[in-house]
């Protein structure tokens, strides 16, 4: 897969501002020592939470962290908390644009209404905490 561009979104500031108010630092502090191994042992919690993002290795952030928030673009890799999901998660698309590798509107009207598990969604279930959170983040 080509390195995902660097991502500024809605999703990244989401799960800057989860791992910043929901994961103990000592959590973090791991998943730093394995994603930023010359990382310095005295960054701030905040700093912390930016050098991790920063790695863009969604992936691993989210497989270490068991948060189900969020998905990966099959296509482009960006991270998602919201989009399409293909075939109960066979695929994931993050925009019209990264669908339309595969699918045509047409093809993807017809795949939805053939496939039950294929459809648009967001996956955020914390958005009321991530709005309660922003103000102090
Ligand atoms: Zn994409």
């Amino acid at each position: 897969m080509e390195q995902a561009p660097i991502q500024h979104n809605e999703s990244v500031e989401m799960l800057a501002a989860l791992l910043h108010h929901t994961v103990a630092e000592t959590r973090l502090r791991e998943l730093a020592s394995v994603l930023l191994p010359n990382a310095d042992n005295h960054l701030s919690k905040a700093d912390l939470v930016d050098r991790i993002v920063a790695t863009q290795a969604w992936p691993e952030i989210l497989d270490s962290i068991q948060i189900n928030d969020f998905r990966v673009c099959s296509e482009c890799g960006a991270l998602m908390h919201e989009g399409y999901c293909c075939d109960m998660g066979y695929k994931y698309y993050c925009s019209d644009s990264c669908l339309c590798h595969d699918f045509t509107p047409e093809e993807w009207a017809l795949e939805c209404q053939q496939e039950p598990q294929s459809y648009w969604t967001d996956w955020f279930e914390y958005y009321d905490l991530y709005k309660v959170a922003d103000s102090s983040f």
